[in-house]
């Protein structure tokens, strides 16, 4: 399915600075809101598009992958099931309290999206092996976590509460800002609706404290560099009970002795030696799942590629796998004895003058020479 470009989408064009973005998608996205467009399928799409293009657009590593690949590129490093954008049917609240901040003075974000814990990168270094068969790994963070005593409410046993006398329980209080008149989140109980009389305390009345959270984490097979997984709810606890943040895991994949990794496909250098690449051979490369024999025909030249179908890597994303190509590089041999130096010699006096037809790369590489310099 081709996808519309994202600024087409925002209806901005490609060198439009980060403000007129903003303010594009904010025009359009109060208009598409289904919010305002109550069972309309047709602006519920043109919303979705709508907010998946500002999300790219307005995250500058995203967007460069963006300029640089288009959707390609959006969809193998940004990609359902490591991280990824989805659209996540937030209320209109959520969505606006970010981008009308700035109108509003910065308050008029939603409760939860105010105290929401923050979200949490991990790095975790794999093995080749391990990235391809995926893995279950246990993983240590430092981070806030939500406080047992007071159940994260701050309050001594999550019990001991008032009203809150400036909203009247209500959590929110409206101001005037010129003609606009706002909701706002209470200052004094911060959008909670009530106070706490005696503070909780383990966690001085924060509803959270520091801890080392230790966590399974299951890696699925095929993960390469920088893919994220989103553990949903496991960043840092939200203050006074509120939602916690997400943990991402980025994956980092070291180095391997035998294959490199591009894509879906791995490379190996194979070195062979030189009567095997005159004369022809069967020789045993290894793959993944076991050896396989590799046909080099008679005359094989250094640098040569040859392709073992299926032996790559299965994808992540898809049920496709890639194929394992081996390079083959062909030794000089060395420490040879008196006698074998003869044998070669002789081989060399065998060419004669019709050297130049067993090397037809060189041959051509003279002739290039030669019309450089006429
Ligand atoms: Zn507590
Ligand atoms: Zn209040």
């Amino acid at each position: 399915m081709s996808k519309a470009d994202y600024y087409q989408t925002l209806g901005v064009s490609r060198d439009a600075s980060a403000a007129e973005i903003k303010k594009a998608y904010k025009k359009l996205a109060m208009k598409y809101h289904p919010d305002r467009n109550a069972g309309d399928k047709a602006s519920e799409e043109k919303f979705k598009e709508l907010s998946e293009a500002y999300e790219v657009l307005s995250d500058p590593n995203k967007k460069q992958t963006y300029d640089q690949f288009g959707h390609e590129g959006m969809n193998s490093r940004f990609g359902q099931g490591a991280g990824g954008y989805t659209y996540s049917g937030e209320s209109f609240n959520d969505i606006f309290g970010d981008i009308f901040g700035d109108i509003f003075g910065g308050s008029a974000s939603s409760r939860s999206r105010q105290r929401r814990g923050r979200d949490l990168e991990y790095q975790l270094s794999l093995s080749l092996e391990d990235a391809i068969s995926g893995k279950e790994v246990n993983i240590s963070i430092p981070t806030l976590v939500s406080c047992t005593d007071c159940n994260g409410t701050g309050a001594h046993k999550g019990k001991s509460f008032s009203k809150c006398p400036q909203c009247d329980g209500v959590g929110q209080v409206r101001m005037s800002q010129g003609f606009f008149s706002v909701q706002q989140t209470c200052p004094q109980c911060r959008g909670r609706g009530n106070i706490i009389d005696r503070p909780c305390s383990k966690c001085s009345g924060a509803g959270r404290y520091e801890k080392t959270k230790k966590l399974s984490v299951k890696i699925p097979a095929g993960v390469d560099t920088d893919d994220r997984i989103r553990l949903s709810g496991e960043g840092e606890a939200g203050g006074s009970g509120a939602v916690s943040g997400d943990l991402y895991v980025t994956v980092n994949v070291k180095p391997h002795k035998i294959f490199q990794r591009d894509g879906n496909d791995l490379l190996c250098e194979v070195p062979l030696n030189f009567t095997s690449a005159i004369l022809g051979d069967d020789v045993v490369v290894p793959t993944l799942d076991g050896k396989v024999e590799l046909k080099i025909p008679k005359g094989t030249q250094s640098g040569k590629t040859f392709r073992v179908k299926q032996k790559g890597v299965q994808s992540v994303r898809s049920r496709e796998k890639g194929d394992l190509y081996c390079r083959v590089h062909i030794e000089t041999p060395v420490n040879l004895t008196k006698e074998q130096e003869e044998l070669i010699k002789k081989l060399d006096e065998s060419f004669g003058r019709s050297k130049s037809k067993h090397s037809p790369r060189q041959r051509n590489w003279y002739d290039s020479i030669k019309n450089f310099f006429e």
